[in-house]
């Protein structure tokens, strides 16, 4: 018997090449024992004479896609045998963690450029450090014959390359080389070699579909403005931005990436990132009226070798139907974008699981997730302490940017983005998710958590779960919701006490029966007080008002006293009409929403008034506007800002609009007022915590909400509250795709 240690290591730690690391560092270290994996994540046995040593370097030294949580050990007695092992996997029922999938390892780039390596210009190549994981993964435990690449048999050399704890390759279970994986062919088919025929139709100007990791992408060449043209015609995408993909260099022609954001670019997850226009000019029609790009970098080597051999920059836009989910198979590819594409670049490894591609960008406070899905999926984060005896529980999240979310032993695990639940398609991409995430993490709940809204699809299918399989179901007003999806994002405790929120929406149904969407609430997990809101003003036309942002800016000026001024902007519109549905309330329901307050800002400025291309619009380009404001004019202030007045927690937008109405009869910028109303709402609701809750009453402010993800309105909001500890979004989305993560804390906090 020999007195040695027993380490246990949590976190991300299975499936990330952690215990070959573990056997190189043991053996470095001459230490005796084994590891294996359980389901509660890595356990070690050890005995030799540097233990602490041995701790601390699982932690530095952790390869690329491991995280450590937490490494805790205990002196054991045993037979430590004759040297260091990897020993079988013990326990059923293991929750093996599955990582996201990562982009192309430097070590696999390198490989796949060498042309005296067996894996050069191989398109499918991929190591422990990096490759494809929850695309290709059918179930679990995480082992080939549970993916996509079952059918691929290894060859001899991929064989002995998986079985050598010393190769980077060592239980990769994606490994594959020429020999052996899948392969890559061009269609309609010949016999040249698909990258080179793929670069010549994207230099002819042609649109080609990529099949990638989570979907098909249509790509053009990036420089070509008549080729852009012609994929917006075919896809009727008249300006939705499109994504672009380039190699670093590439990027730095056209933007100039912080040290922040390169590393964002450069990540394992390697989300889109915006970026500002900086340097050359790429056509407009890429993301018309945005002062920002969407970038990533090629993140499989079959992107890397496109890019290579094409050597410039590609958009690289969804493969799908407007409306629709993005496609993923080989047949439904050439069935539903055979009139969008002239050529397919294409291969024979089935995607799994749709994942389309993450968005984030850097802020003045920090990274904030616009899309969390391929890369970031099915990453965990650590419930709050106060949690830890949290039921299980499923979230269904809102009507729009759908996800769900599931807590278990003490985690949250946010799903992948699905898309707006109106369309049939991807209601039923909500329906296989909710099945395939249950399945996969062994999810049982005992909880079930749904808006309040009683006609979002994902309502009404919790209700149906929890009728069905007699579970609990808790409803979870909105925008609480969306405060505590903060919270928990920031690790707030269960009893940290009561926070201020202000949360700036869209619109969620409010426990009043109204429509709300502004709103500063006094709450915790618990519970929450609304204490002020922005003045209602009618959605005429209901769901109409939120796609034609005329019908905002009309009841906003009517209410201003402003009416002749609208009579004037929006002549060709029915105003009679409008005005009596408002009037009688036929179809107009009343609303405190921000983003329609953005809407009608937005068209009395002249942006969007007729309608909006994509949810979103008006306010993305309202902000775009805002940033192309001079910093010397807002500093002397010739725009002035009013104060906001706020009677019985009403805050009255009337005084701004009149405000940007004289300031444009004098001539003021354009670009000066979208500034001058981002501040206006900044001090505005800054104001409204200060008044409408004692500083005793608030522990700290929670930014959250679908206007958040507008960095300017960020920005000011945090700079008006200087004097509060703010607490904001940086790994969840603020808008709607966090909302599943808010539910199910709020619910979990009901059943502790
Ligand atoms: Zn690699
Ligand atoms: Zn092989
Ligand atoms: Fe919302």
């Amino acid at each position: 018997m020999e007195n040695g240690r027993s380490i246990r290591v949590r976190g991300q730690v299975q499936g990330v090449g952690f215990r070959p690391f573990v056997w190189t560092l043991a053996r470095r270290l001459g230490l005796r024992g084994h590891v294996l994996n359980d389901p509660e994540g890595v356990l070690i046995h050890a005995v030799g004479a540097d233990l602490d040593g041995f701790e601390a370097a699982l932690i530095a030294e952790a390869p690329p896609l491991a995280r450590v949580d937490a490494v805790e050990s205990h002196t054991l007695q045993g037979d430590f045998g004759p040297d260091f092992r990897i020993a079988a996997s013990t326990g059923t029922g293991a929750e093996t963690r599955v990582t996201p999938d990562a982009a192309t390892c430097p070590a696999c780039l390198a490989e796949i450029r060498d042309p005296k390596e067996r894996r050069f210009g191989y398109a499918f190549a991929n190591c422990t450090h990096c490759g494809p994981r929850f695309t290709i993964l059918k179930a679990l435990p995480y082992d080939r014959e549970k993916t996509t690449m079952a059918p691929f048999v290894l060859c001899s050399d991929c064989r002995s390359d998986y079985e050598d704890p010393a190769d980077r390759r060592f239980h990769a279970q994606p490994v594959a080389c020429p020999e052996c994986g899948p392969k890559l062919w061009i269609e309609p088919r010949t016999d040249l070699d698909p990258i080179a025929e793929a670069t010549r139709h994207l230099k002819a100007g042609r649109v080609l579909a990529i099949k990638g990791l989570g979907g098909f992408h249509l790509a053009v060449d990036a420089r070509n403005a008549e080729a852009i043209d012609l994929l917006r015609r075919r896809k009727h995408r008249p300006s939705k931005p499109f994504a672009l993909m380039g190699a670093l260099d590439v990027v730095c022609e056209y933007a100039a990436p912080t040290e922040q954001e390169r590393d964002l670019l450069c990540s394992s997850a390697a989300p889109i990132v915006l970026l500002e226009r900086i340097g050359a000019a790429l056509p407009d029609g890429i993301a018309p009226g945005q002062v920002t790009l969407g970038w990533m970098l090629p993140y499989t080597p079959l992107h890397h070798i496109l890019l290579d051999a094409f050597d410039g920059p590609l958009v690289m836009t969804s493969g799908n139907l407007s409306g629709e989910p993005q496609v993923i198979d080989n047949e439904e590819a050439r069935e539903k974008l055979g009139g969008f594409a002239d050529a397919f670049l294409m291969h024979d490894r089935e995607i799994a699981r749709r994942l389309d591609d993450s968005v984030e960008r850097i802020t003045s406070q920090g990274p904030m997730v616009l899309r969390r899905a391929r890369g970031r999926v099915p990453g965990t984060l650590p419930l709050p302490p106060g949690f830890e005896e949290a039921p299980q529980v499923a979230a269904f999240g809102g009507q729009m940017k759908g996800a769900i979310c599931l807590i278990k032993n003490g985690q949250a695990l946010l799903g992948h983005h699905l898309g707006e639940l109106d369309d049939a398609l991807t209601y039923d991409a909500f329906l296989q998710a909710d099945a395939d995430y249950a399945d996969l993490f062994d999810h049982r709940p005992e909880v079930v958590a749904v808006d309040l809204h009683p006609e979002y699809r994902a309502t009404k299918h919790g209700q149906a779960r929890a009728d069905q399989d007699g579970l609990r179901l808790e409803r979870v007003q909105h925008h609480h919701a969306h405060l505590a999806s903060c919270l928990a994002e920031n690790g707030w405790p269960l009893d940290g006490g009561k926070v201020a929120g202000i949360i700036l929406d869209g619109t969620g149904l409010g426990d009043d029966g109204t429509l709300w969407g502004g709103e500063v609430l006094l709450g915790d997990y618990r519970g929450f007080e609304r204490r002020a809101w922005l003045k209602p003003a009618p959605l005429i036309g209901g769901d109409m008002a939120a796609r034609e942002p005329w019908r905002n800016a009309l009841v906003r000026l009517d209410q201003a006293g402003l009416s002749d001024w609208a009579d004037e902007l929006f002549a060709n519109k029915p105003l009679a009409m409008a005005r009596m549905a408002a009037e009688r309330g036929v179809n107009a329901p009343m609303s405190s929403s921000a983003g329609r307050l953005f809407d009608a800002v937005a068209a009395i400025l002249g942006h969007c008034a007729d309608g909006q291309s994509y949810e979103g619009e008006a306010a993305m380009s309202l902000e775009a506007l805002a940033r192309t404001s001079s910093g010397l004019r807002r500093d002397s202030l010739a725009i002035g800002v009013p104060v906001a007045s706020m009677i019985d927690g009403a805050l009255d937008p009337s005084e701004m609009i009149r405000h940007l109405i004289t300031m444009r009869k004098a001539g003021a910028e354009l670009a000066d007022l979208a500034f001058a109303f981002h501040l206006w709402l900044a001090r505005c609701f800054e104001g409204a915590v200060t008044t409408a809750i004692a500083k005793t009453e608030a522990k700290a402010v929670v930014l959250s909400g679908g206007c958040f993800q507008n960095a300017l309105l960020l920005e000011l909001m945090v700079g008006s509250l200087h004097q509060h500890d703010v607490l904001l979004h940086r790994q969840t989305p603020a808008n709607d795709g966090g909302l599943a993560l808010g539910q199910a804390v709020v619910a979990a906090a009901r059943h502790i």
